[in-house]
């Protein structure tokens, strides 16, 4: 199984994710935690160079290009060798992030970066993805308290870019209701945690 975290930054993917991990290994499976932009060495290049700060004049469809490369080389070197060995795959972001911050907040179109993704992806997408709903506000808000966090290229966006990204995972829960499950980040994160393990125990019983 392939399933996937999404949501605005702030919204607690990747410590869900970390809890996820941690309960599915404890029921005795056997589990792969990823990331994207990122989880391999060619993969973890093009994240630097695309959130790089100084990177101003990257122009949004070579972002979007990069993005797409990006999660060719991981899926390819390393979710889909996983998956055929019968491991589940929990990634942190996949071609939804695309989808809302490329397609919708960066204005290229939810279309037009769908149609490169689907030549990135071919026909591995994920069989569930958790969609952790935030307000982006409260979203930005948690990350300026967490200081552990690097300062990104994004961190330059007004809150309308996150807005953005925001209505447009809203538009894809509707578009794709049998894919992303959506639980409200806004809860206590045991809480969260509980219904996002709960939501995937589910999927992996059917
Ligand atoms: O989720 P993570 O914090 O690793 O993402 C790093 C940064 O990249 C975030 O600021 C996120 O908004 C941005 N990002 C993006 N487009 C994507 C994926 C991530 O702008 N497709
Ligand atoms: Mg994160």
């Amino acid at each position: 199984f392939f399933i996937t975290f999404e949501g605005c930054d702030g919204a607690g993917k990747t410590t869900v994710l970390n809890k996820v991990h941690h309960e599915l290994e404890e029921q005795g499976y056997h589990v792969l935690k990823t990331r994207e932009p990122g989880g391999i060495d060619i993969a973890e290049k093009i994240r630097t160079l695309i959130l790089d700060p100084e990177h101003t004049a990257m122009e949004r469809r070579t972002e979007a290009l990069l993005y797409a490369a990006a999660r060719r080389q991981h899926l390819t070197e390393k979710v889909i060798p996983a998956l055929e060995k019968g491991i589940i795959v929990l990634c942190d972001r996949f071609i939804d992030s695309s989808l809302a911050y490329q397609g919708a907040a960066r204005g290229i179109g939810v279309e037009e970066v769908l149609a490169i993704n689907e030549f990135a992806v071919e026909d591995h997408m994920p069989d569930a993805t958790i969609y952790l709903d935030i307000d982006p506000e409260e979203g930005l808000s948690r990350i300026h308290e967490n200081k552990k966090r690097e300062f990104n290229r994004l961190d330059q966006e007004h809150l309308d870019f996150h807005h953005n990204v925001y209505q447009a995972y809203e538009t894809l829960a509707e578009r794709f209701p049998e894919r992303i499950h959506k639980v409200d980040a806004a809860l206590p994160m045991e809480e969260v945690q509980h219904q996002a393990v709960h939501l995937i125990l589910n999927v992996l019983s059917s």
